[in-house]
């Protein structure tokens, strides 16, 4: 499991405590990342066009949390996977 980056947590933290301007920080460093392919939480690069699972690569797309990461922050994914010889 990956830790929780310590920004994530203390811009959240913010969010939290109704810190003025916090939301838009969040946003702002999620898009920063986004542009930069590069995941918010574990800061690996990532190119979500390799994701094996189309969901994940649109969820990268909102949220900045690569493939590997999010598991730990939405569970498991709940999209059924395609199962050999069946419609
Ligand atoms: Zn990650």
């Amino acid at each position: 499991m990956t830790p929780l980056s310590p920004v994530i947590k203390r811009l959240t933290k913010e969010i939290d405590d109704h810190v003025p301007g916090a939301l838009r920080r969040m946003t702002n460093y999620i898009d920063h990342k986004i542009i930069n392919e590069v995941c918010v939480n574990c800061d690996q690069l990532t190119d979500p066009t390799t994701y094996k699972n189309k969901v994940d690569a649109m969820e990268y797309q909102i949220s900045g949390i690569c493939e590997k990461c999010q598991p730990d922050f939405f569970g498991p994914t709940t999209t059924p996977k395609k199962r050999k010889g069946r419609i």
